[in-house]
C-alpha cells in the first residue's frame, strides 16, 4: 500500500531512521484521505466531538488545520518558544534528539473546552505529554491524541498512558 511516508537514514544525527512525510502531503488524495481518517473519530455524533484542534509546530500545524477545517471547529497553534506574540505558558521536556520548550497563549482555549491534539509523528511521546500537559494548564480537555504516524518501538503510548491516543499507521 502506498503510504506517501519515507524512511531517511541518519536524520537529524546518526542512527536516527526518520520518517518523512512530505510525499504524502504532496499527492492530493492522500493527504486528503489521512485527514479525513484523523477527523473521523470525532465527527458530530462520534461521542468524542471535540471544540478546538491543537497542533504542535511544525508539523501538526499541517494536519490539525486540516482536522480542524474537516471537522469545523478552531485551531490552537503550539509553538515553540519565543514565537508566539501574546502571554503564554510554557514546558520544557526531553525529545528523541535534544530538549525543547513549547508554548501555548495563556487564552488559547476557554475553560472546559475539548481538545484534539494532532501531531504527525508519535516518537518517545515527549512532545505530546508536554503539549497535553499546556493545553490543561490553560484550561483544556483534552479529548484524544491523535497522530499520523506511532514508531511504537519507541513506546510513546507507555508515557501517555490514561490518554486517548489514535494513530493512523503503526512501525
Ligand atoms: P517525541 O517527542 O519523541 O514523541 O517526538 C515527536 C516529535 O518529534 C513530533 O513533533 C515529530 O514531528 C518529531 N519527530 C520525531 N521523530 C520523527 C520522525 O521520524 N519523523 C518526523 N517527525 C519526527
Amino acid at each position: 500500500m502506498e503510504t506517501g511516508i519515507r524512511d531517511i537514514p541518519d536524520y537529524p544525527s546518526p542512527g536516527i531512521l526518520f520518517k518523512d512525510i512530505t510525499p504524502l502531503l504532496a499527492d492530493p488524495a492522500l493527504f486528503a484521505k489521512a485527514v479525513d481518517a484523523l477527523a473521523a473519530a470525532h465527527r458530530p455524533g462520534s461521542g468524542a466531538e471535540v471544540d478546538v484542534v491543537a497542533g504542535v509546530e511544525a508539523r501538526g500545524f499541517i494536519f490539525g488545520a486540516g482536522v480542524a477545517l474537516a471537522l469545523g471547529v478552531g485551531f490552537v497553534p503550539i509553538r515553540k518558544k519565543g514565537k508566539l506574540p501574546y502571554a503564554t505558558v510554557s514546558a520544557e521536556y526531553t525529545l528523541e534528539y535534544g530538549t525543547a520548550v513549547i508554548e501555548v497563549h495563556e487564552d488559547a482555549v476557554r475553560p472546559g473546552q475539548r481538545v484534539l491534539l494532532l501531531d504527525d509523528v508519535l516518537a518517545t511521546g515527549g512532545t505530546a505529554e508536554a503539549a497535553a500537559g499546556l493545553l490543561e494548564q490553560v484550561g483544556a480537555e483534552v479529548v484524544a491524541l491523535s497522530f499520523l504516524v506511532e514508531l511504537g518501538f519507541l513506546g510513546g503510548r507507555d508515557r501517555l498512558a490514561g490518554r486517548q491516543v489514535n494513530s493512523l499507521l503503526h512501525y
